[in-house]
């Protein structure tokens, strides 16, 4: 039967808080009386994460888990869970417990006001560094500027959506995701609910530095063009500032002697400067050219290896690209899912 929630985790290294998280999932579902699925995706996780998500999908059969080949990133794991759901309403969730599951009903009773997208918005964020919170205060703040979609600051992608919406997502295969862009692109009656962001439970981070870095430039490459764009002011202003040192120097020349300005010093570090410059401009076209070169590529956004409790009809219903379904072993090809 099609659930109502489809409750969509990914799941990277998270053995100490799997049992944990399925708990009060569960008690939050259960208290709200309505049919649901938890969508467990393990992104290649090295501990024994998928070993208790077997224990899980055997023992409750709101359970259901699809296991990646290898490590394909949160953003990838989420898609494959949005992918996967069947639910008239899908919600996104961390496994960390940082997005309380106790939100849930919140969320969803906007969804029932007629809103097809609810995101949770982090009124407070307790345990995370300054400097996290700090670039990601600066980061939503200048991307929300910058981007013709207005993507809501100080949100992750803790969240609902309607059906409706995660069937256009299904259909967007973009390869460098940035989901919670991509949900405020789709459009649809779009709203808020605040909430405490709790610090992890347990575990680190899978977010360091340079993968946070990583994911801002796609969120920035993903929906503007901005860094493009400045190219064309920056060479602008740098030959008006050419033109007019060339008049003063001319001037000073004329004036003062003709040996003014002669040194080296300033030529080399002129040059220096300018060749930052460029070296910068090339970077930031170097980025979207990368990004052009990805989508051509055309490979699939994740592999599975296995999954569990889908109903395999439902999914064939769903239509989504069917080469993102390459399964590392099927058995009595009459129940494969890639079996066109
Ligand atoms: N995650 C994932 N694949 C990754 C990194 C993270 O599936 O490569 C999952 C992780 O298990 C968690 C969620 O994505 O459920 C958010 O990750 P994390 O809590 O480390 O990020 P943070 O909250 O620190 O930004
Ligand atoms: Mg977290």
């Amino acid at each position: 039967m099609k659930p109502i929630y489809s409750i969509v985790a990914p799941v990277y290294n998270e053995e100490g808080i799997l049992r944990e998280f399925y708990n009060r999932v569960s008690q939050v579902m259960t208290d709200m009386g309505e049919d649901w699925e938890l969508i467990m995706v393990n992104d290649g996780s090295r501990d024994s994460s998928i070993a208790i998500m077997e224990d899980l999908a055997a023992s409750d059969s709101h359970v259901k888990y699809v296991n990646f080949a290898r490590n394909f990133g949160h953003q990838t794991a989420v898609t494959a869970g949005i992918d996967y759901a069947t639910g008239d309403a899908v919600i996104l969730i961390d496994t960390d417990l940082q997005d309380p599951p106790e939100v849930i009903p919140k969320l969803a009773e906007q969804w029932k006001d007629g809103y097809e997208v609810v995101y949770a918005v982090r009124a407070k964020r307790s345990g995370e560094s300054w400097f996290k919170l700090a670039t990601a205060r600066l980061f939503y703040r200048v991307l929300y500027r910058i981007t013709e979609v207005s993507i809501p600051v100080d949100t992750g992608d803790f969240r609902l959506m309607d059906a409706k919406v995660a069937d256009v997502l299904r259909n967007m295969r973009e390869h460098n995701r940035f989901i919670r862009g991509m949900t405020s692109w789709v459009g649809f009656k779009q709203t808020g609910v605040e909430y405490e962001r709790a610090a992890r439970e347990w575990g680190e981070t899978k977010y360091p530095l340079r993968k946070m870095i990583s994911f801002a430039l796609d969120g920035v490459t993903g929906f503007s063009f901005f860094p493009l764009q400045i190219m064309g002011t920056a060479s602008a202003f740098l030959g008006v500032l050419a033109i007019i040192v060339a008049i003063v120097i001319s001037v000073l020349r004329v004036s003062l002697g003709a040996n003014f300005f002669g040194g080296q010093a300033t030529t080399i570090v002129l040059l220096l400067l300018l060749t930052s410059f460029q070296l910068f401009f090339l970077f930031i076209m170097g980025l979207y050219v990368a990004r052009i070169y990805d989508e051509t590529r055309g490979r699939p956004l994740y592999v599975v290896a296995s999954t569990s409790g889908f109903d395999k009809q439902a999914i064939r219903d769903a239509d989504v690209p069917p080469h993102d379904y390459i399964v590392a072993s099927t058995g009595g090809f009459g129940e494969a899912v890639n079996d066109e």
